[in-house]
């Protein structure tokens, strides 16, 4: 008894430390409505009372590598408690064979990840079967293979005509990804690349964004894949494109973060359509570690308030609970705290999200910040 006592007790500090507890019946502290646009005055979001971690989720994987999934309307549960207003859900990029034994790629080197579009489908079908009230979810398409890039304008044709409209981003699309050259990931060339002009002029005529997964490199040559990305930056101007991870990795830790920040500064200076994605427990672990480092980034990230994009990368595989899905959205989401109030409001509060995708600033912005009770900044 005594155990199953102590056993409880523990689980009610686990539970009160992460905050998920009681859960939010109604909006919590964060309600939706605070983020729909109206004409009338707003209610101002106050830092020193409302959560400091990411309103939006846009880079939230609804499906696994392989095995099960957390059901949807459970995963829905996660965010709300978690007081994330605006999902954008992917499937995944490459998936397991369904018949498989693994949940995870690397666990399985040797069987082949493909590019699919059954988790598509499947995200479509949850999202139209569970309307959901206090959270705004979005679609997007991450069948897309970027060397075999011959079927995709087709494929988005078959999306159309099953789910017309609902599709407002494409992604996550690994252009280079070397964790997963053991499960047959084969990187896209300069000549696929040269490629990619037919679907892509069609997602820059419905302007929607491409969010691409390309690795700069690793540990022993930080840049070696750059001249992918400089390729489709090139060839592609007008395109939205989002750089996942800002091109960091598991594979490259140890960069030093001011010719990171240096070379990213380059990009975002030469290519006005280029954004970042900075979700990921791996690169809040390797590169917002340190008082020294996290400052770097967060006076980067104050300077370019407008190019950055917030997310977790959580996969929702049915192994994992609520627990996980809030402390990846506590850890990616912790530098934001840090940010100044012009960055706090594009990246934490969305509207950096609100302005890329098609029709979304139409419905919904970000709230003003209060001013400081201090009267300091
Ligand atoms: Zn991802």
């Amino acid at each position: 008894m005594k155990n199953l006592t102590t056993t409880f007790a523990l689980l009610l500090t686990t539970i009160t430390l992460l905050g998920v507890a009681p859960a939010s019946a109604g909006e919590g502290r964060r309600p939706l409505s605070q983020f729909t646009k109206t004409d009338g005055e707003k209610a101002c979001y106050d830092r020193g009372t409302q959560p400091h971690t990411a309103v939006t989720d846009l880079h939230l994987h609804a499906q696994p590598f392989g095995g099960t999934s957390i059901a949807y309307q459970e995963l829905m549960g996660y965010l709300d408690k978690t007081e994330v207003r605006f999902a954008l859900l992917y499937g995944i990029g490459q998936t397991l064979p369904f018949n498989g034994e693994c949940t995870y790629y690397l666990d399985c080197i040797g069987t082949d990840a493909r590019p699919g579009m059954k988790n598509d489908f499947e995200n479509a079908a949850n999202y139209v079967e569970y309307p959901q009230k206090n959270i705004h979810v979005a679609l997007s398409m991450a069948f897309p293979d970027l060397a075999e890039p011959g079927d995709i304008v087709a494929k988005i044709k078959l999306l159309d005509a099953e789910y017309p409209g609902l599709f407002k981003w494409m992604g996550e699309v690994n252009l280079h990804k070397e964790a997963l050259r053991g499960n047959g990931h084969i990187p896209a060339t300069p000549q696929d690349i040269a490629q990619w002009k037919d679907f892509m002029r069609l997602l820059q005529k419905r302007g929607i964004p491409i969010a691409i997964h390309s690795d700069l490199g690793d540990d022993s040559d930080p840049t070696k894949n750059l001249h992918l990305m400089r390729e489709v930056l090139r060839l592609y101007p007008d395109n939205k494109i989002v750089w996942m991870h800002m091109g960091l990795s598991r594979e490259l830790v140890k960069m030093d973060p001011a010719d990171h920040i240096k070379l990213m500064s380059g990009l975002l200076g030469q290519n006005s359509n280029l954004s970042l994605d900075i979700s990921w427990t791996v690169i809040a672990e390797a590169y917002f570690d340190t008082p020294e480092k996290r400052a770097l980034y967060v006076e980067f990230f104050n300077r370019y308030p407008t190019r950055i994009l917030a997310g977790t990368d959580f996969v929702a595989a049915s192994n994992k609970n609520i627990l996980v899905y809030h402390k990846e959205a506590n850890v990616t989401g912790g530098i934001l705290a840090d940010l100044d109030d012009e960055a706090f409001r594009a990246i934490a509060l969305g509207q950096n999200y609100f302005d890329l995708a098609p029709g979304l600033g139409d419905e919904f912005e970000a709230p003003p910040i209060c001013p400081s009770k201090s009267g300091s900044d």
